[in-house]
């Protein structure tokens, strides 16, 4: 029986662990993490948890006796810093060595910096983990103005519980549209007035430049053409990059993520990469990539613990994603790059539609605005092949369950 070392304690970590235990692995269990925490959550930390709704202990994946029960040695606080592939250790920050028989590799991603002038100020922030969280909310309450730098998933979530919350809001966003990253210019344009309409001042096409501050303290942030938008707080949200240095100092092939196969295994068959830092083979598509989503984290775990066990790879699902801003919940099925036609079915207006996406009349994936039964009917299509008639689609009687027949 060999013993698992595993690198990360985040959302992949804590579910390869559990599904590890689960598919019968005997032998000893080592889970690594850098943060003070045990595996948490973390898209509550710019939703309901960021606006005070939910206590922490709802953002843990599994309860802290878990880990006990199922004898998982958990070393917290700690940060791998080094994997010797020859002689098959990890070592810690404290200098310790960890033998291990396999290495699963779950080190996540982290949030992309701006090197700018002023980063160092007190108030300027960013939003990963349950920490970033704890400093940011006492800052965040009535009256006092945030700026978000970057129109993502995580900025616009928190500019919507600022909003709610009372805070002045104002998001720079240097595209010429919000979510440009990850959506089309439908789902774009619906929340930038969805937005406006709440209050906040979204500017497009925005160049920052540097942050402005007095003494220690954040005053503003300057763009490039000389605007100045005052501010408390400034949040920065411009995307993040993968924790992929260990591997790749210890020589695993590496291209945005840690490169892995169908069975989430790296280029050393001993050694497996799941979540944010593994660059994965999506199925669906016939391509490879690296997702960002709890999904993804969730079903890389699974397909390394059942891998390491020798039990069969379990189903693949459609990549999917959600997001939650005032009262509207966003749920994508699918991965819609490379699109040529966007469906708009439902009512727009009434914020409860959802866009199909095709490529020369093919489904490759959806988005779904508080439409959940398109959502879950979508998933089902994705990868399929199915061709779809737009007409068809735009009429609100045509019964969307026959496409599953
Ligand atoms: P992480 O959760 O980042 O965990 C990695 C852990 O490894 C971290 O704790 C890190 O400190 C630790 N680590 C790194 N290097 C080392 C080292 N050398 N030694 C020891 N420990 C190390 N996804 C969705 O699907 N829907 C959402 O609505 C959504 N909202 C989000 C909102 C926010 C604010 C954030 C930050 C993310 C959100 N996500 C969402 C993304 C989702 O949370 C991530 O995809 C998921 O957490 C990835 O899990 P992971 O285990 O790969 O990485």
């Amino acid at each position: 029986i060999r013993d698992i070392v595993v690198i990360g304690a985040g959302q992949a970590a804590g579910t390869a662990v559990a599904a590890l235990r689960q598919f019968g692995h005997q032998g000893r269990i080592t889970m690594i993490g850098e943060e003070p925490a045990p595996p948490y959550q973390r898209p509550p930390l710019s939703k309901a948890y960021f606006k005070g709704e939910l206590p922490a202990e709802k953002l843990y994946v599994k309860p802290e006796a878990f880990y006990s029960d199922q004898d998982i040695d958990l070393r917290l606080g700690h940060r791998a810093v080094a994997i010797d592939r020859d002689k098959e250790t990890v070592t810690l920050d404290n200098g310790e060595r960890l033998r291990y028989g396999y290495l699963v590799i779950a080190t996540g991603a982290r949030p992309r910096m701006l090197a700018a002038e002023g980063a160092d100020l007190k108030g300027v922030a960013i939003l990963r983990t349950l920490a970033d969280v704890e400093s940011l909310r006492p800052q965040a309450v009535k009256g006092k103005r945030l700026v978000v730098i970057g129109a993502g998933y995580i900025g616009l979530e928190a500019a919507a519980v600022a909003r709610q919350i009372g805070l002045d809001v104002c998001v720079l966003e240097a595209a010429d549209r919000v979510l440009q990253r990850v959506t089309s210019p439908a789902i774009s344009d619906f929340y930038q007035e969805v937005h406006a309409a709440a209050g906040v001042d979204i500017r497009l096409g925005a160049r920052f430049k540097r942050f402005t501050g007095v003494d220690d303290r954040l005053t503003g942030v300057e763009l490039e053409d000389g605007t100045l938008v005052p501010a408390d707080i400034a949040l920065v949200g411009i995307g993040v990059v993968p924790n992929q240095e260990l591997a790749q100092q210890a020589g695993l092939l590496c291209e945005n993520g840690i490169n892995t196969d169908a069975c989430s295994r790296t280029s050393d068959p001993a050694i497996f990469a799941i979540g944010d830092c593994a660059n994965r083979v999506i199925a669906q598509y016939a391509f490879r990539g690296r997702l960002e989503s709890v999904h993804n984290a969730i079903e890389t775990a699974k397909i390394a613990a059942a891998a390491i066990c020798g039990k069969p790879t379990p189903t693949v699902d459609a990549p999917w994603f959600w997001s939650d801003q005032y009262d509207i919940k966003l749920q994508t099925a699918g991965l819609l790059n490379g699109f040529d036609e966007a469906v708009v079915r439902g009512d727009y207006a009434a914020r409860r539609f959802s866009v199909w996406y095709l490529k020369n009349g093919v489904f490759l994936a959806l988005d779904a605005v508080n439409m959940p039964g398109d959502f879950m009917l979508a998933k089902r299509l994705v990868g399929t092949g199915i061709r779809l008639d737009p007409t068809a689609l735009k009429d609100p009687s045509f019964d969307l369950k026959t496409l599953l027949i």
